[in-house]
Parts: structure tokens; C-alpha cells; sequence
């Protein structure tokens, strides 16, 4: 049967469309690499407009039906597809290690943060609630009815190729939507084992669809998600500028929109803070995921009279704590980076920062392939470009500060808005700086906080609404209102 599942285990070399594996009406494929060692995985279908198009369609009629089953029907199944993705965890682990690097512990952290969506909207499914609102005109009675909004386009990245998909279908499945998904073409694979275990879990056919294509095709695949009339929903998980790019074109059918876009977070911390602690916080806020992750921290505000402790200790953290390696390898704690341009980026912000006088502490190059050390760098100013642009990779800028306003004031200088960090043990600073922070996530003496049941979105250019928690359901309902008048 086309696209049976692989000798080894979850490598689907389908597209999946109506409940079946499907190629590109092409034919054509693209292959799909190993970040740490450049090997060809496999191929998978470079599917286009018309592809997509045909997809859509299917999501359509699928609507008409799903959106008819009761939300304890729904919850059923999305409960299944958790168990199933819990059940098959080691499998997907290495399969997700495979084709985005991250260590074989990163990965099962993610697939039970990507289990965790499911079980959530598995109960939200049960918690969409109308209202009955008091009348002002007493011969009507006045009615607010949750419907779900219909077929949702999905794009999404390559950092969580498990838990971007299953925070956004996860939702939309249990509101009663049926959905049409690109995953990354840098990482197939996890979206494509994510929908065997769908099949599995029993959710219908047209339910859930993954579109796969390459990069060269991904903008066609994309206008027709955001430019169809039968798709109501986009949401998308990615950078900034194709985000931007995305919600103009779903302007021409005035769409209901989503977006995660970059963040350039900063980590604050303040004079009254446990330093040993903030060290550890830094360590998870920085170098989880090698540093691609959009809620990272960016820029590390560190007050001055702590400045000298915080990165002797952080620098000494790094050298003893970090291991660069396959992510397969025991012991690994940073994987590659996601490509050769991710290094080349990196590379230049180092270069930039210390050809204006900041000073290596740890790290500072890459070691071949998409390798970069994790780095420290002190002595940055709010004009280097690591401290401006999303590293998106492993290093960490540490810029000195005096007062709670100076600091606050370069934190929001900026136009992303999505995480923030800080450490603190005085009280009322910890409310003042948690109220003033201009993100849609705040970790007070946490450096990594996201967790399935509660809200994440950004502020500012960072993005449009909220996934997650019971927020996220909200993404795929509309409200109607319903006047029942001559009683
Ligand atoms: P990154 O730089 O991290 O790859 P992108 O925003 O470029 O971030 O990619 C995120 C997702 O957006 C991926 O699935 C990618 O294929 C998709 N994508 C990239 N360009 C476009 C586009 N023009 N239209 C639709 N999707 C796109």
C-alpha cells in the first residue's frame, strides 16, 4: 500500500489527504535532511496549489459532518490520539531527533508537551459554553451560541514538529473543525506520524490533512490556504515576515487569523535575585533547543552590581553543563542547528558584537556542519545586532543596567512582544515589572514556562491570539448571536 509505514517505524513517505496516502498529482518529492550529519532521510511529496486545493476540498466535506458529532465524540478520540502519541513516545523521539536535532530528552519533553495539547482540548472540547443574556426587551430572549468556525489552515515550523501541530489542530479538532496543515519541509516526518496515529486514534478521514512541500513550493501551498474561501481559519506558527506576509493575503478573504511570530525576549536580573538561580533559569531560557525557540531569551539585562558574578557564573555554567552532539548521543545536550544559514547567522552576530567591544566568554564558533558553541558574550551594548535581531541559536549577550526604569524601558524597546523574563525577590518590584513588560508571557524566576494548559501569544509584532489552555479553543469558534423575539 502506498506510503505503508517504512521498515523502521515512522517514516511515511505520504502526504496524507482524506484518510490516505497520497503523492504529489507531480509526482514530484523533496528530500529530507539530518541537521547533525547531513543524511538523507527520505523523500516526501513536493505537493502544490492544485494539491492543496484538493485537500481543501476534502477538509470542506469533512466539516459538514465532524462539526455535527457531540464534543464528548470529539474528546474521545483527541484523548486516543494523546495515548497513541504517548504509547509510541521512543519511536517519535528518534524520529523527531532525526530531522530537527534536538537530544532524544528534548525530544520526548516536546512529545509530551504535544500529548499535553491533546489531553487539554480533549476536555476543553466539553467546556465550549453558550450564554443566555438578560434581555433589555422583555418579549425577547437573547442567546450566544459557539460554533466551530470551519475548515482551519495550519503552516507551522521546524522547532516543535510535534507540539506546533497538535497545539493548533489539537484545538481546532475538538471546536469541530476540520483542518488543512503544512508542516516545515525541514521537518516532514513528525507531522506525517502524527497523522498515522490520528488514523489510528479513529478521527475520520478529512479531518485532519497534511499537505507536505518543499520550500520552493511552500508560498503557492500557503496562498491557497490563506486566499481559499472554503478555509476560515489560518493559523501560523513562524517568522515574523512570512507571518506579516500570510495576514495580508488572508486580507482578500478577511480570515480569521493567528500568528506566533519571533520574539527577542529579554532576562532581567535585578539586584535582589537568587544569582545561582537566575543562572539556571538563564541556562533553560537560552540554550534549550539549541537557542530556536521563539519564547528564548535574547538579551540578558544584568544590574551592575550583580553584572560580574551572574556572568563568571553563567560562562562557568555553560562550560561545564553543555555538550554539543548528535542528539541521538548520549549525554547530548545541544544539537545542530537547524541548517547551515542558521550558523551563518549566528557566526555574524558574534563577529558584529565583538568587532564593537564585546568580549567572548565562552564559545564563539561553529565546529563544522551546523555545530555552533554555546557562547556567552559580556560587555553587550542595545546597539549589536545579537542584542536587536532573534539569535535564534546559542548565544547569550549579557548587558549591564542601574535602575528598574532604564531597564524596563530597553526590555519594551522593541517591536516583538512575546516573552520576558526576570528575576527578583522583591515583592513589589515582581508586580510593578510583571505589569510593565510589554510580552504575552512573563516567567518570574522561571526561565522556561510554556505549558499546554495556559495561554501563548505575543504582544506588538510577535502575533494575533492565543493557543493554548482554554484560549486556544476560542481561535477556532465563531459567536452568534440569537434573538428570539415574539414571546
Ligand atoms: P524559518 O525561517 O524558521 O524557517 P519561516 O517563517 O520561513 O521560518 O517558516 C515557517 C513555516 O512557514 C514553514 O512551514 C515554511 O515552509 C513556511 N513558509 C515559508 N515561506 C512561506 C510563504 N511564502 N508562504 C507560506 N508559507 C511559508
Amino acid at each position: 500500500k502506498a506510503g505503508a509505514r517504512a521498515a523502521s517505524s515512522f517514516v511515511f513517505d505520504k502526504a496524507f489527504v482524506n484518510g490516505e496516502w497520497v503523492a504529489a498529482s507531480s509526482g514530484k518529492t523533496f528530500e529530507v535532511v539530518n541537521p547533525a550529519n547531513g543524511k538523507v532521510i527520505g523523500s516526501v511529496p513536493d505537493m502544490d496549489a492544485a494539491d492543496t486545493e484538493k485537500a481543501v476540498q476534502v477538509a470542506y466535506k469533512a466539516f459538514q459532518s465532524w462539526k455535527e458529532t457531540t464534543a464528548k465524540e470529539r474528546a474521545a478520540l483527541l484523548r486516543r490520539w494523546g495515548e497513541l502519541v504517548h504509547e509510541n513516545k521512543e519511536e517519535l523521539a528518534k524520529l523527531l531527533t532525526s530531522e530537527m536535532g534536538k537530544p532524544l530528552a528534548e525530544s520526548v519533553g516536546e512529545l509530551n508537551y504535544g500529548a499535553g495539547f491533546l489531553e487539554l482540548f480533549a476536555e476543553e472540547a466539553k467546556r465550549v459554553e453558550g450564554d443566555i443574556i438578560q434581555t433589555p426587551i422583555k418579549t425577547r430572549r437573547l442567546l450566544v451560541l459557539k460554533q466551530p468556525i470551519g475548515v482551519s489552515g495550519m503552516i507551522t515550523p521546524w522547532n516543535f514538529p510535534n507540539a506546533m501541530i497538535t497545539r493548533k489542530a489539537g484545538a481546532a479538532i475538538a471546536a469541530g473543525c476540520t483542518v488543512v496543515l503544512k508542516p516545515a519541509e525541514d521537518t516532514p516526518y513528525s507531522a506525517l506520524a502524527l497523522c498515522d496515529l490520528a488514523k489510528q486514534a479513529g478521527i475520520p478521514a478529512g479531518v485532519l490533512n497534511v499537505v507536505t512541500s518543499s520550500r520552493d513550493n511552500a508560498s503557492q501551498v500557503g496562498k491557497v490556504l490563506c486566499k481559499s474561501p472554503l478555509v476560515t481559519k489560518l493559523s501560523f506558527t513562524g517568522s515574523t515576515f512570512v507571518g506579516k506576509l500570510l495576514l495580508e493575503q488572508c486580507a482578500s478573504t478577511v480570515k480569521k487569523v493567528s500568528l506566533e511570530l519571533g520574539g527577542n525576549a529579554p532576562f532581567i536580573v535585578f539586584p535582589s535575585a537568587d544569582v545561582d538561580a537566575a543562572v539556571l533559569g538563564a541556562m533553560g531560557a537560552k540554550f534549550r533547543c539549541s537557542g530556536q525557540t521563539c519564547v528564548c531569551a535574547n538579551r540578558f539585562y544584568i544590574h551592575e552590581s550583580i553584572y560580574d558574578e551572574f556572568v563568571q557564573k553563567f560562562g562557568a555554567t555553560v562550560e561545564k553543563e553543555l555538550r554539543m552532539g548528535d542528539g541521538t548521543a548520549p549525554g547530548t545536550t545541544q544539537g545542530p542547528l537547524i541548517n547551515k544559514k542558521a550558523v551563518e547567522k549566528i557566526e555574524a552576530q558574534v563577529q558584529d558584537a565583538v568587532g564593537k567591544g564585546a568580549k567572548i566568554v565562552c564559545g564563539g564558533k561553529s565546529t563544522g556542519g551546523n555545530f555552533f558553541e554555546p557562547t556567552v558574550l559580556k560587555g553587550v551594548t542595545d546597539d549589536m545586532r545579537c542584542a536587536k535581531e532573534e539569535n535564534f541559536g546559542p548565544i547569550a549577550g549579557v548587558i549591564k543596567f542601574k535602575t528598574e526604569d532604564e531597564v524596563v524601558a530597553l526590555a519594551n524597546a522593541t517591536s516583538s512582544g512575546l516573552a520576558g523574563y526576570f528575576y527578583s525577590r522583591d515583592l513589589g518590584q515582581i508586580w510593578r515589572v510583571a505589569e510593565r513588560l510589554e510580552t504575552g508571557l512573563v516567567g518570574v524566576n522561571e526561565g522556561v514556562i510554556s505549558v499546554p494548559d495556559a495561554p501563548f501569544g505575543g504582544w506588538k509584532e510577535s502575533g494575533l491570539g492565543r493557543e493554548g489552555g482554554r484560549y486556544g479553543i476560542d481561535e477556532y469558534l465563531e459567536i452568534k448571536y440569537v434573538c428570539m423575539g415574539g414571546l
